[in-house]
């Protein structure tokens, strides 16, 4: 566990940002302790833990998953007791990629991990109303993304919907992603955080619509937009036709659909080309 940063935002915010650049957002409201994602694992909430004990440890922990990515959910099981809150599709999500990820990436695992599921879920929002805090149902990165919003302090905390210098694209439609950007934009705030990339302005969500935009209409994007993270732009482009297909497969296949036995056929996404994804993917399909 190395946090690397601790910054406090508005009367009752702290940023916690870890030696990979990766934040955790944690909000001390009267009754209750929020927690906007976990990070890697046991480990990385080490840190939280003393920060909050170091205070008030009476008050319960309630958590919040921006979405069911490995890199915001792996500490749920610190806080396995309470309640975990997430969008209704993170849940579900989480329950299907969440083992093979965690099987997958272990030289990123902080501690010893046990897949926690959230446990309180809702459909378009969930609010504290005595805490003013709201946590709302915003797709986009991910299918089960969602914000927090924190009205007392004016803060909102947007997972990974808005990225430097370009946002990982893992969901199949693009225009809800765009609109998402959109009521983030216009979202009354006075600060926006980032799980990535801090406190993130205006210019940066326009700058993440744009390229949303042209790949959504399949124009060509200057490699001066990623040159920073080629690698992200391959997974973007890939991972659009990669989804695209395996809602088709989802189609075909229903119930037998298995994630980990489709996902396991097509590699690294950064790194395949896309004409040879493209072939397998046919045959993938050719061969149902
Ligand atoms: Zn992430």
């Amino acid at each position: 566990m190395v946090i690397k940063d601790v910054s406090k935002v508005g009367n009752r915010g702290v940023i916690f940002t870890f030696d990979d650049d990766i934040t955790v957002y944690l909000i001390h409201t009267d009754r209750y302790w929020f927690l906007c994602d976990t990070h890697l694992g046991p480990q990385s909430m080490e840190g939280i833990k003393n920060y909050i004990s170091m205070r008030s440890n009476e008050k319960e922990v309630i958590v919040f998953n921006s979405h069911s990515d490995w890199d915001h959910i792996w500490g749920n099981c610190v806080f396995q007791n309470g309640i975990i809150i997430s969008h209704e599709t993170c849940r579900k999500r989480m329950d299907e990629i969440g083992e093979f990820d965690l099987v997958r990436l272990t030289e990123f695992h902080r501690g010893v991990i046990k897949l926690v599921l959230p446990n309180l879920t809702f459909s378009d929002k969930i609010t504290f109303a005595e805490d003013e805090i709201e946590f709302i149902y915003a797709p986009g990165h991910t299918i089960d993304s969602a914000v927090c919003f924190d009205r007392k302090d004016s803060v909102l905390f947007v997972g990974d919907l808005v990225e430097y210098p370009i946002p990982y694209l893992d969901f199949s439609d693009l225009e809800a992603y765009m609109k998402t950007l959109e009521f983030i934009k216009s979202f009354p705030a006075r600060v926006k955080i980032s799980s990535h990339s801090g406190i993130i302005d205006n210019a940066l969500i326009d700058r993440n619509i744009t390229y949303i935009k042209n790949i959504f209409e399949g124009n060509p994007i200057d490699p001066i937009v990623y040159q920073e993270c080629p690698d992200v732009h391959n997974f973007n482009i890939n991972n659009t036709l990669y989804l695209k297909y395996e809602n088709m497969v989802r189609e075909k296949l229903k119930d037998s659909f298995d994630y980990t036995s489709f996902r396991c056929e097509f590699g690294d996404l950064k790194k395949v080309s896309y004409t040879d994804l493209q072939e397998a993917l046919e045959l993938y399909l050719a061969h149902l």
